[in-house]
């Protein structure tokens, strides 16, 4: 700044500005500066610097007029030089007005605020105003001058920020196009999902069932068709599968359960589960694992799946070898890690390509998908599922001489993100899968009023909106012994389960109307129904979202037959079934009751005939002990309302606990409409229960008291 402030430069005057310059010649004497190429003198640099600036620079006296002015800022404000600018009142001039129209007092300005504070200012949120009336959006740092304590002046650098904030406002749109995008991809997704897998659980549901068949008649040229039918669906299958899981993961939707599990015992299961793959190639597993491995606390469907991928791929690529798979416990870095290695003896990958194997879609060499088929996708799975768990995956390979795949995890996974989102729920259906459903689907209280009878096995109710998958399971389900009664939503489900009391429920997760997640809340906060076992069904399998509802199992269709026979044995084993004590005298009915729920009943009581007959028109008991003799109704008449009645209960088994002196011609009679006639008169009650549990040993309803069937 000059001394003289009347004198005000007419153009640009740095030299007048007397700015602070970097280089200073002023620097201290001993300094040698000689071998610096060029000496510039501050004035000329200042100059240089205000012209070849690219924003607009104004300075301004305390008054708030131009003091100097540069090139940059006359272009910028769209004046014809920097003379029409110099002397103004740059508020006035330039910054008059707010972004919503509202003046701008200059006294509320904040690039005077540096003046009156003595302190810089940023500002990105203002306009300013060109020659011509129109404004831009502007970004601006004012800095004050001062000089020899006192201010005498501020500086201002200002820039159009119109392209910035435009590429920002495209950056968003861009943003917001790209999330709409995904949405819509996850939803395709889960549509095709649907779509895709449901049609191939029919086919290799229903070759498996002619398999079966065609094994038994003997015929094997058509068993070995159904077979390759089977196979190739299960490939199909296992690729769709692939996809969506990649595509899962990548939307972030896939989940982690994690659970301890002892690795011994995974590892001999993935070695067992794998053996089918040795004999194709003559190859032998050996698994390797010490004894003092321990458990580990992970996602242990991904690590079979990890383990159980990288055994594929080497029973795949190696003939007449050895493939060993090796389980450890290691310490690093005070954490501990679980290692797998899977090694193979078979034709290894070259060098250039051992990093690409990894990646999506590629293979090591072309050829393999001719001589070896396969996509491409498994390690890249392999290698998520890894990484999900905070995991590495590498290999070493030599072509000739074999591959080792190496999987670190660590031994205790922490969930990152719990992501119990469900998948979308399709909810358009296509009116062609309804139709057909409609029409074979049969009601449910059809089917179940045949098998209700059905006393002697345990009842599964198998809930599935697809008629092809409710018949798949009902009939595997009868062939394994088990009575099974089906319904095709929710709702339906719901009212089965009510009045049939099934020992186990298998429920499908995405039906119309109801789907599974809803049923499954509504089963459990039912207190009638919560202790029902419940397996859920589905194509997704989705674990965490099916243990966190309360079912006991997620099974993923096409169901593998085994795993649904295991898990219905063991979870159906003690069917909870419901008892009917009808009895007018409370002790007495105190005294059975407490007996039949030791030996694992639910009961229900009915202090005479017409309390019962209104229980048992609702619902099906698995068993009905009957007085004789009682008030408002007695035993005969609710058992000729029962019998001819059509009610769930019409054919449940009947037995007779009676005081009264019965003739044989009455007793007759009795036992044409009863399993069987107890008498108490004249006996404790000891006696009359133990003759209770030998007619229900008679009947093949009884339970037993650690509640086995
Ligand atoms: P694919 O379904 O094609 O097998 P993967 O992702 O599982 O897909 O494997 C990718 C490629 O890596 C394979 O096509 C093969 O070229 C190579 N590869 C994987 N495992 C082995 C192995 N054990 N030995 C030799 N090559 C392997």
């Amino acid at each position: 700044m000059t001394k003289n402030k009347e004198r005000k430069a007419k153009t640009v005057s740095p030299s007048k500005a007397k700015m602070k310059m970097p280089h200073k010649s002023t620097a201290s004497p001993k300094t040698d500066t000689s071998d610096l190429p060029l000496q510039i003198p501050p004035e000329e640099l200042a100059h240089l610097l205000l012209n070849s600036s690219g924003e607009g620079i104004y300075g301004i006296d305390t008054k708030g007029d131009a003091i100097f002015v540069n090139a940059a800022c006359a272009r910028i404000l769209g004046f014809a030089s920097e003379d029409e600018l110099m002397g103004k009142h740059m508020h006035n001039l330039i910054h008059h007005t707010r972004p919503d129209g509202s003046p701008y007092p200059a006294e509320e300005c904040q690039i005077y605020q540096a003046l009156r504070e003595k302190k810089g200012t940023h500002v990105d949120d203002e306009v300013l105003f060109r020659a011509d009336g129109t404004s831009f959006p502007a970004e601006y740092w004012s800095y004050p001058m001062i000089r020899d304590g006192e201010l005498v002046g501020a500086v201002i650098t200002l820039i159009d920020i119109t392209d910035r904030l435009q590429m920002h406002e495209d950056m968003i749109a861009a943003r917001k196009q790209a999330e709409s995008a995904n949405k819509a991809k996850s939803a395709f997704l889960a549509n095709m999902s649907h779509e895709l897998r449901t049609p191939m659980n029919a086919i290799i549901g229903y070759s498996e069932m002619l398999a079966e068949d065609a094994e038994d008649e003997g015929l094997d040229d058509m068993l070995q068709d159904l077979n390759k039918i089977t196979a190739a669906g299960r490939h199909l299958l296992s690729l769709i599968n692939d996809v969506l899981d990649l595509s899962k993961i990548e939307a972030g939707k896939m989940d982690l359960h994690l659970e301890t599990f002892s690795l011994i015992e995974m590892l001999d299961e993935v070695s067992s589960t794998a053996a089918s793959l040795l004999e194709k190639n003559d190859n032998k597993l050996v698994c390797s694992v010490s004894e003092d491995v321990g458990e580990m606390h992970a996602d242990m469907t991904k690590i079979r799946q990890i383990l159980f991928n990288l055994i594929s791929n080497a029973a795949k690529f190696t003939k007449d070898g050895t493939i060993t798979l090796q389980g450890s416990r290691e310490l690093r870095n005070g954490l501990e890690w679980i290692r797998f290695v899977v090694s193979d003896t078979g034709i290894g990958i070259p060098d250039d390509k051992i990093d690409l194997i990894f990646k999506e879609f590629s293979q090591a060499d072309e050829t393999t998908t001719r001589d070896f088929g396969g996509t491409g996708l498994g390690l890249a799975l392999t290698r998520r599922f890894c990484e999900m768990m905070g995991g590495t995956i590498s290999v070493e390979s030599e072509p000739g001489v074999g591959s080792r795949f190496f999987v670190e995890v660590p031994a205790v996974v922490e969930k990152k993100l719990e992501n119990l989102e469900k998948e979308a729920v399709i909810e358009e259906r296509s009116a062609h899968t309804e139709a057909l459903d409609e029409a074979s689907a049969g009601s449910a209280a059809a089917t179940f009023k045949g098998k209700a009878n059905d006393f002697a096995k345990t009842m599964v109710l198998v809930i599935d909106d697809e008629a092809d998958a409710r018949d798949l399971l009902r009939r595997h389900l009868e062939s394994e012994g088990y009575a099974v009664v089906t319904a095709r939503d929710g709702h339906e489900g719901l009212a089965v389960a009510a009045s049939l009391r099934p020992s186990l429920i298998t429920l499908d997760a995405m039906m119309p109307r109801m789907d599974g997640w809803a049923t499954l809340r509504q089963l459990k906060a039912n207190p009638e129904l919560k202790h029902i076992p419940v397996v859920m069904v589905s194509i997704v399998g989705d674990k965490t979202m099916s243990y966190a509802l309360g079912a006991v199992e997620a099974l993923q269709k096409p169901v593998n037959r085994k795993r649904l026979d295991a898990v219905v044995a063991r979870y159906a084993q003690s069917p909870v079934k419901t008892a009917l004590v009808v009895e007018d005298d409370p002790a007495a009915r105190s005294i059975v009751k407490r007996y039949l729920e030791s030996a694992n009943w639910h009961v229900e009581e009915a202090q005479n005939g017409a309390v019962a007959a209104d229980k048992a028109s609702t619902r099906s008991f698995g068993l009905i002990l009957l007085d004789l003799m009682m008030p408002v109704m007695d035993g005969f008449e609710f058992l000729q309302q029962l019998r001819q009645g059509n009610g769930p209960s019409a054919k449940s088994p009947v037995v007779v606990v009676t005081a009264k002196d019965l003739s044989a011609e009455d007793r007759e009679r009795l036992l044409q409409s009863v399993e069987h006639v107890v008498s108490k008169s004249g006996r404790d009650i000891e006696e009359v229960i133990t003759d209770v549990r030998k007619s229900l040993t008679t009947i093949g309803v009884e339970t037993t008291s650690d509640g086995n069937a």
